[in-house]
């Protein structure tokens, strides 16, 4: 029996590391800048928070959680995003007591049951960032400032950001009948999926990718014509921020949420030369959702960036990682006599913080140099009978093969720069 890895899910082997640890440490980085305090929430949650926090209309929890009933006969689902569960947390500790705005990110996995593709997992990584407790546009600039930022300090350059608004309570029922009084009278000519969702979530055929469906999408009413004073001002304010930042955006009338908690801005940022699946990161505002869930109305914003596409792009744009570093020595040993004190060297210079290792396995001299070579280590340590009678050990420096041998209580500081590497002249 042979096994694999579930389809959609993939092992990150070490080589491809250094891009994970690189785009994490940049995240905490950023973050951290700009104020914003890690949150570690369930992978796991009450089916029915996210039913309600992501909306049951939505393709997420239409037919794409991981939803299995627990040993004990409770419906659970595997997070497909990280906001319902912030949320959650939020409520639940009743952190709107705290000086507000909280600022959140979080990274981890997230689940959703799609059809892999380039791009597309079925377990796949965050970064998510959320604002909770301000309604302030400016917040709305910040917490896209973050995202842009944390790609720039990425060094991704070809991003092309889109935002809109999608109204709120008070404005958005305006726009959907107007909206669906378009589609109505151009039923014929929909998509099979358009006409299911026509009644169900109308916004969402706004978001069809089907080729037949383009030309109707572009003629659609739009809600910036509809939208209230309030909604409208709070988009004006958003947008005099951005051009005063000389940020390029796009204003996108096709993004939308179709849900009554997820209000005014919403936010992708798409890549250039990942294919399809372009998107890499979403995010909007969600003014009704803490409410929704049994909080305290609570006004929010955030977003999510898929690490996958993050990394996609970098390695489309040529941009390589910072290399993880290896071991800086390696230590090698003439025959079974000296294999006790090769042990023994070895946990002796890592207890002294230097990076240690050995090929062991009993193998030839020329083997363990090989393998030093191939690790790339600065050093190479040589015991033999005579060093461990002399109290001594080769030490051979790697970039230019040059050896000495050196008295053991030298050999620390040698190898921390501490003392100089003796070259014979
Ligand atoms: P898409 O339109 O590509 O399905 P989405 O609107 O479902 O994206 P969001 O729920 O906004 O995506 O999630 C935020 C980000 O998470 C996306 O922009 C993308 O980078 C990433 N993402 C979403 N689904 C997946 C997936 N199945 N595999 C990899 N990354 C994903
Ligand atoms: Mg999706």
């Amino acid at each position: 029996m042979k096994f694999q890895a579930p389809k959609g899910t993939y092992d990150i082997l070490p080589e491809e590391q250094a891009y994970w640890r690189h785009v994490v440490a940049r995240t905490h980085h950023v973050c951290q800048l700009y104020g914003y305090e890690q949150i570690e929430v369930p992978v796991f949650e009450e089916t029915a928070l996210f039913e309600r926090g992501v909306g049951d209309t939505t393709d997420i929890v239409e037919k794409e959680m991981y939803t299995f009933p627990d040993r004990g006969g409770d419906s659970m689902t595997l997070r497909p995003e990280f906001t319902a569960g912030i949320c959650r947390a939020y409520a639940e500790h009743g952190l709107h007591g705290r000086p507000q705005p909280m600022r959140f990110y979080a990274i981890g996995p997230a689940f959703r049951y799609e059809r892999p593709q380039a791009g597309r997992f079925r377990q796949f990584f965050q970064i998510d960032v959320e604002v909770v407790g301000s309604q302030d546009p400016a917040i709305d600039l910040e917490v896209m400032l973050v995202a842009w930022h944390l790609y720039e300090d990425m060094g991704i350059r070809g991003l092309s950001f889109q935002v809109n608004s999608t109204g709120c309570p008070v404005c958005r029922p305006g726009y959907l009948d107007r909206l669906k009084s378009y589609y109505a009278d151009r039923v014929d000519t929909l998509c099979e999926e358009c006409r299911r969702r026509l009644h169900r979530n109308p916004l969402r055929l706004l978001d069809c990718k089907n080729e037949s469906c383009q030309p109707l999408i572009e003629a659609a009413p739009r809600i910036l014509d509809f939208l209230c004073p309030e909604c409208d001002g709070h988009f004006a304010e958003l947008r005099s921020y951005l051009d005063a930042l000389a940020r390029p955006y796009r204003v996108n009338h096709r993004l939308v949420r179709g849900l009554d908690y997820y209000t005014k801005t919403v936010f992708e940022v798409w890549a250039q030369g990942i294919g399809a699946q372009n998107a890499v990161c979403g995010g909007g505002r969600y003014d009704g959702l803490i409410e929704m869930i049994g909080g305290p109305s609570t006004p929010a914003i955030g977003f999510a960036s898929g690490i996958e596409r993050i990394i996609l792009t970098m390695k489309s744009e040529g941009i390589t990682p910072p290399a993880l570093s290896g071991p800086r020595v390696c230590v090698a040993y003439l025959g079974r006599e000296a294999k006790a004190a090769a042990v023994a060297l070895t946990q002796e210079l890592r207890g002294q913080n230097i990076g240690t290792t050995a090929l062991w396995e009993n193998r030839s001299l020329k083997a363990q140099m090989k393998n030093a070579d191939r690790l790339g280590t600065d050093f190479t340590l040589i015991l033999g009978t005579d060093e461990i009678a002399a109290g001594t050990v080769t030490i051979r420096r790697m970039a230019d093969s040059v050896q000495q041998t050196v008295s053991r209580t030298d050999l620390v500081e040698i190898l921390n720069g501490r003392k100089e590497f003796p070259c014979s002249s």
